[in-house]
């Protein structure tokens, strides 16, 4: 009896055979939406799972060339297009992250002559509920405390 986890690493071999069929490209142009799509978070301040991003897309590629494998038909056409229709925002969504810690961040800076330590902003880590992912976001103080801004009074006008 033969077990199989579809959920592993490729081989060298497959990685071999997913070449031939132009993964590399697939594997090429992924990396770098996904790269896009994290900086677009950066940018944001706020948390993008980049590593489940590249683990669920890696399992697509995999569990595709084991149906190629496995499928004797000699036609079949793998439907790259599939794996660009993955909605990374999905890598984005809040309710993905845990919120671990905020840790103040300060800077010296040159004051008249005295060097101060100023807050300049918080780092704010976080883990994916998915895959126990860490990450870590520098929020800029302005950022924060906008975010941070209690409710307007329900009473004043
Ligand atoms: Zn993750």
């Amino acid at each position: 009896m033969v077990t199989e986890n579809i959920f592993r690493t490729p081989t060298e071999v497959e990685r071999a055979e997913m070449k031939l069929v132009g993964n590399k490209d697939l594997a090429y142009h992924f990396r770098k939406k996904n790269i896009a799509k994290e900086q677009e978070y950066t940018e944001k301040h706020e948390p993008y799972c980049f590593r489940c991003a590249k683990v669920d897309f890696e399992k697509a590629v995999s569990d595709t060339m084991r149906e190629k494998q496995l499928n004797t038909n000699e036609d079949l056409e793998i439907d790259t297009d599939k794996f660009y229709k993955v909605d990374l925002e999905k890598y984005g969504d809040i309710k993905r992250f845990k919120l671990i810690r905020t840790q103040p961040v300060k800077e010296d800076k040159l004051m008249d002559g005295i060097r101060n330590s100023v807050l300049t902003g918080y780092s704010i880590s976080y883990q994916c509920v998915e895959r126990g992912c860490n990450i870590c976001v520098f929020v800029p103080l302005d950022v924060y405390e906008e975010r941070n801004k209690p409710a307007k009074d329900k009473t004043s006008k």
